[in-house]
């Protein structure tokens, strides 16, 4: 360890919307090559089990920002927004004599409360309720709101990088870069947007029937060839396609826009590590690349996010610290967006706040883990029947190997959630038998002893978080 590795990191945390670990090189993609993304990863650790405990846009940004879990911060769905007063890792570091700074999505609410608090300097995204636009975007920050020229990828990263440029003295600093992309209505640059005219893989689980599964999952208006809209499209259809010949004609219209959109957060992310090598804090900064949910990429027919399947649950997580971490490293244990606020600050020798919900992974990576990872984590999706979307209320317990997902299918009257109330039911997924989650074992008999051992394993989880079974919950004997 050298001397240098006493000095406190600079943390830099480049946060993605909807970015598919299907869609980076490094975790396999059969897409596109991510090789600056990757980099991170090969200069340090790449995350093979990182999860988000609600996977959705506002409330996972809530949960990074706050170590909680979205019961405890109140940003359940899209449109409860944000209390900026609440601790976060960011108010911890900036206490300890960080500099800190958020520029790009925030997407957490807007307004007097709702704007972010705790950093020194602040800029980020409005309109169309905090989703941002891809051209030209509108900014708001404490001087007011402004249109800057420009694509948001870049414009985001040289708005952070200019904000470093111009502090002084030796006070370490974190600078969050949230970018819009490659969210809908994935609009790339004239310059990436040829990348990906060839053929397109499509995944296996492509013509899904659905068999096994709860009338739950049926009901979500994700389908690709359903429900893609113009603005997604961009284009009319060719006309006479039969309906399958429809379906991989929007399935290829959509990759070709999303992948093209990843290519200029890939360029960006070169353009940070470049940026932090020609400053010479490459070696002395935390690097995270990480996505705020996964995606449904044509897997099941879909897009978008919200279920608790492997796709959607997955976060890409990539860490670099050269002077504090070895490189070239896997990491397997389960972690979730609730413990990068934890890891964070224990990276940064600063304190959690006492409210913070995770469990940081910081010893783990340091090969100085005391204790084992948890041996699963519990999620809760809220947004109940949205009226685009239509994805159940569910929560659920994953373990390495199984998961248990119990859809309650009610809104509680929550913002964002519809006033429909359907049938409670359950699905259970042996992950090592079944990774592509299309057998639903809940009522196999061989799963009997595991699926009751899960429910135990999910409500000690559930209470742990002091989150609460919906009503509608059997109660479970002998626990
Ligand atoms: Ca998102």
């Amino acid at each position: 360890m050298t001397e240098s590795a006493k000095r406190r990191p600079n943390i830099v945390m480049i946060l993605t919307d909807d970015h598919a670990s299907q869609a980076i090189g490094a975790y396999g993609s059969p897409y596109n090559a991510t090789p600056r993304i990757d980099e991170i990863g090969q200069e340090g650790w790449r995350f093979e089990n990182c999860f988000v405990t609600n996977a959705l846009c506002s409330p996972s940004r809530a949960s990074i920002l706050t170590g909680t879990y979205s019961h405890i911060n109140g940003v359940t769905t899209l449109v409860t927004p944000i209390d900026a007063a609440q601790p976060t890792f960011i108010t911890q570091l900036r206490e300890a004599g960080y500099r800190t700074a958020m520029v790009g999505k925030w997407h957490m609410g807007e307004g007097e409360g709702h704007n972010p608090q705790g950093f020194d300097y602040w800029d980020v995204l409005v309109g169309h309720d905090g989703q941002g636009e891809y051209w030209d975007p509108l900014f708001l920050s404490e001087d007011g709101e402004r249109t800057v020229e420009g694509y948001a990828t870049d414009i985001i990263t040289d708005l952070a990088m200019s904000w470093v440029d111009g502090l002084e003295g030796d006070d370490p600093w974190c600078v969050l870069i949230y970018h819009k992309a490659p969210h809908r209505p994935w609009e790339p640059k004239p310059e990436h947007a040829a990348l990906f005219t060839d053929k397109i893989p499509v995944p296996e689980t492509f013509d899904d029937d659905y068999s096994t599964r709860s009338s739950s999952m049926r009901r979500a208006l994700m389908r690709l060839t359903e429900n893609l809209n113009m603005d997604d499209l961009k284009q009319e259809p060719p006309a006479s396609l039969t309906y399958d010949e429809l379906s991989l004609w929007k399935y290829q219209r959509y990759m070709e826009d999303y992948l093209a959109c990843v290519a200029s957060v890939d360029d960006n992310v070169g353009r940070v590590t470049d940026w932090l090598r020609a400053r010479g804090d490459f070696d002395d900064t935390m690097l995270m690349y990480v996505s705020d949910q996964g995606f449904f990429l044509g897997e099941h027919g879909w897009f978008d996010k919200r279920f608790m399947y492997e796709e959607s649950l997955r976060m890409p997580l990539l860490l670099s610290y050269p002077n504090g971490l070895a490189g070239g490293q896997t990491f397997d244990g389960i972690v979730t967006n609730v413990d990068f606020a934890q890891t964070l600050l224990d990276a940064a020798g600063v304190e959690a706040h006492p409210r913070m919900q995770g469990h940081s992974f910081w010893a783990d990576i340091r090969g100085e883990a005391t204790q084992p990872r948890p041996a699963g984590m519990y999620y809760r999706y809220w947004e109940h029947d949205d009226t685009f979307h239509k994805a159940p209320a569910h929560y659920g317990y994953r373990s390495e190997r199984y998961k248990l997902i119990y859809y309650y299918n009610d809104g509680l009257g929550l913002p964002g959630t519809g006033p429909y109330v359907y049938p409670a039911e359950w699905e259970l997924f042996d992950l090592q038998t079944d990774p592509n989650e299309l057998r639903n074992v809940y009522d196999e008999p061989d799963y009997l002893a595991i699926r009751e051992s899960l429910k135990r394993d999910m409500w000690a989880e559930q209470e742990r978080v002091g989150d609460k079974p919906h009503s509608s919950q059997p109660v479970l004997v002998g626990n």
